[in-house]
């Protein structure tokens, strides 16, 4: 029996996808982690983008310092098309072996940990994700880094709105993120106190969000909707169109947008971010590969990267979403 130790030596990192406020802190507690593990870690910038150009460099407790408290990535972040190619993986496959590279952390969201299993499956390194999103939507975590600067961000955006909307008497529809799911909007919607929550896993149709509002009990002065950004009920400009035609309401009409993405994580996001990346480490280095740490009933854990079929994760406590129409 060989009792050689095959715990990988020379690890590379980089962050890749969109990026999400807490990556930072997950960046740090991998590369302090991997060094006091007796560890080589390499980092490189934009994802795959910097591995196909074979930028690489160390990285040590310095690059990581003063940045636990800083939102988007320090490692600078993409999307790189060239990756779907078999010849542009070829390279940096090669690339990675002449490196002696015999793991990688990847900081991202399904689409990069997809990236690292085809590699994988071509004869590349072995691979650990930690899920990084703001929109909580990667099947087999409950969590992803991101999620809570990203939901607190956007309340503080419909505390201000609300401010005005009283004052002026004015109803809004405040679109938020979240692709195709509805996380974001519905804890947004339900801490913003919001009149109506619209989100694509229970559709509704512009005539029942015009009949909700004109059915509603109480005379409101000043109300809000939000609307998740894959709401299946058109635009949000075009919803503030029908609903003056249908209700002579008018709504006037918000996109939060970028500002989600950015800003200083938060307690939740930096203790989670920095728990998965230290997590991340230990895991590869026991041997561990292709999967992710995600989140389950309040504790961190290992699991499969999602299947491509099935990689996005839907909201479905339809209990809560009823409860957000009888308090409204
Ligand atoms: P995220 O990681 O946030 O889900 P993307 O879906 O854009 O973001 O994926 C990030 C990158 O991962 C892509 O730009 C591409 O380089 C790589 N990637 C995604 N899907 C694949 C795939 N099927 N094959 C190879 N690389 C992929």
């Amino acid at each position: 029996m060989s009792t050689e130790n095959t715990a990988p030596k020379r690890l590379l990192t980089f962050t890749s996808g969109g990026d999400a406020p807490g990556m930072n802190a997950a960046l740090r507690a991998v590369v302090r982690t991997a060094i006091h593990s007796g560890v080589e870690i390499f980092g490189c910038e934009m994802g795959f983008a910097g591995l196909i150009n074979e930028e690489i460099f160390p990285l040590d407790q310095r690059f990581v310092a003063n940045c636990i408290q800083r939102g988007g990535t320090i490692l600078k972040t993409g999307r790189c098309p060239e990756f779907l190619e078999r010849k542009t993986r070829d390279k940096v496959r090669a690339f990675l072996a002449k490196q002696k590279f015999d793991g990688m952390i990847i900081l991202g969201g399904d689409g990069s940990f997809r990236g690292a299993t085809i590699l994988r499956e071509e004869g590349g390194p072995p691979t650990i994700g930690v899920p990084c999103t703001i929109d909580n939507d990667i099947a087999g975590s409950e969590y992803t880094i991101g999620f809570d600067t990203a939901r607190n961000t956007a309340l503080d955006a419909i505390d201000k709105i609300r401010d005005t909307a009283f004052s002026h008497e004015r109803n809004f529809i405040i679109e938020v993120m979240g692709r195709a799911s509805g996380f974001l909007a519905v804890d947004v919607g339900i801490a913003g106190g919001a009149e109506i929550i619209i989100i694509p896993e229970f559709p509704l149709s512009i005539e029942d969000v015009a009949q909700k509002i004109q059915q509603r009990r109480r005379n409101k002065m000043a109300s809000i909707i939000v609307m998740a950004e894959g709401g299946k009920t058109g635009s949000s400009v075009t919803l503030s169109e029908e609903l003056k035609k249908r209700t002579g309401f008018q709504y006037r009409v918000c996109i939060l947008g970028h500002t989600q993405r950015g800003g200083s994580p938060t307690a939740m996001d930096r203790e989670i971010a920095t728990t998965m990346g230290y997590q991340a480490v230990l895991a590869i280095l026991s041997g561990q590969q292709q999967k992710m740490v995600v989140y389950q009933g309040g504790k961190t854990a290992l699991a499969d990267f999602p299947t491509p079929e099935k990689a996005t994760r839907f909201f479905t406590d339809e209990a809560l979403f009823k409860m957000n129409q009888i308090l409204s």
